[in-house]
């Protein structure tokens, strides 16, 4: 159980979801796993704005950025936990929205590019979030030193993504969004980067094997 999982609102049975990928349940008993799930705050900042001179992000792409999140937000992050086998350390988690010149995102702060569609909003925010959860979960394991240690011959970036990328996998389908992971994996293809790198050994090595040799990695 969630360490803060007490001061969390209790959610009822709000989403049903069961997995037919077999590799993750999401299946059986979800009341015990919404109140481990962390509130997600997703904001504009106009400290962030003023200081580093960005152009401001309006309230009305903060909220069909929240919009599109919130439909596929407690199966998304059901499904990171569950998959994994880790859980948040934080009961929550802001989220920045800055500069609307902006694409991508960082995972500590977490904050997004502005310039992305809503479903791209979706997939990168997963991104980061899974990164969080790697290097800060209850059980204080960081998975992105597990990948080091067995990519060693990959550069940490590289890495790192064979991990993220094998959870995104998982989730995505649990979540059933299967365009958003394939526009995920082709716009990593057009810029032949560490981001495609990572989704070759995915597809070499197999996410499900992937995920499972990061949950028994000692
Ligand atoms: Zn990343």
């Amino acid at each position: 159980m969630h360490p803060n999982a007490g001061s969390r609102t209790a959610v009822a049975l709000v989403v049903v979801a069961s997995s037919s990928h077999g590799g993750s349940r999401i299946d059986s008993p979800l009341f015990l796993f919404m109140n481990t799930l962390p509130t997600i705050r997703i904001q504009s900042s106009y400290l962030f704005e003023e200081r580093f001179n960005m152009r401001p992000i309006t309230k009305k792409e903060i909220k069909e950025y929240t919009v599109a999140w919130k439909k596929h937000e407690a199966v998304l992050l059901l499904a990171m936990q569950n998959v994994t086998g880790l859980y948040f350390a934080q009961n929550i988690i802001d989220v920045y929205v800055v500069n609307p010149d902006m694409i991508g995102g960082l995972s500590d702060p977490l904050i997004i590019g502005g310039g992305m569609t809503p479903q791209r909003f979706i997939c990168v925010l997963a991104h980061e979030l899974v990164h969080r959860l790697m290097f800060d979960n209850t059980k204080k394991v960081d998975w992105h030193k597990s990948a080091w240690k067995i990519w060693k011959k990959e550069e940490h970036l590289v890495a790192h993504h064979v991990v993220v990328h094998a959870i995104l996998e998982q989730i995505c389908l649990d979540a059933s969004l299967v365009k958003m992971l394939s526009e995920d994996k082709e716009i990593a293809a057009r810029s032949k980067n560490a981001y495609n790198q990572a989704w070759e050994i995915v597809k070499k090595e197999g996410y499900k094997n992937i995920i499972a040799k990061l949950k028994s990695y000692k």
